[in-house]
């Protein structure tokens, strides 16, 4: 199971736009596959705990405000490389330094709203899915 599994969360610029779909869309033709999908709407608390590690970064107050703003779209991806592809089919985090065909460059608004969340680690995708996910939930 190792690298197979990822956390990816499509963020509220994209669940407000209603535009989920034309986003799984490029994750699926990316190669990877969903295995656990709900949708949330975390609190600012909820937001903080998840972001902790930005905790000290200058736009922490403004992402937790943005994260808990609308709901979100939760996802377990599963493939070769899970961590590695969708971070490759995300882009870049600033989307004007995105790739080209990423979903970041097609979509995200600005380096804030950027419309999707992946896992950067193996450590952290483990940490990251058991914070959304029973491990009955996830369904491969
Ligand atoms: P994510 O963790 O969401 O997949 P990432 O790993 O590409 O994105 P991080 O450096 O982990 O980027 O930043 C987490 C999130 O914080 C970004 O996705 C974005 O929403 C926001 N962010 C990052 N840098 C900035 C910035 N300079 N100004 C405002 N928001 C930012
Ligand atoms: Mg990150």
């Amino acid at each position: 199971m190792t690298n197979k599994r990822t956390l990816s969360i499509i963020k509220p610029d994209a669940t407000e736009r209603n535009i989920n779909g034309a986003v799984l869309k490029m994750i699926e033709e990316g190669g990877l596959r969903v295995i656990a999908q709900k949708r949330a709407h975390l609190s600012r608390e909820e937001g903080a705990e998840f972001y902790a590690v930005h905790a000290e970064r200058p736009f922490f107050d403004e992402l937790i405000d943005y994260i808990s703003s609308a709901p979100i779209t939760v996802q377990v991806l599963e493939g070769d490389d899970a961590i590695e592809r969708y971070r490759e089919i995300m882009g870049s985090t600033n989307p004007a330094d995105a790739e080209p065909h990423t979903i970041r460059a097609s979509y995200a608004v600005d380096i804030l709203r950027n419309t999707v969340h992946g896992s950067d680690s193996e450590e952290n995708a483990h940490q990251e899915i058991s914070f959304f996910f029973n491990e009955d939930e996830i369904i491969g």
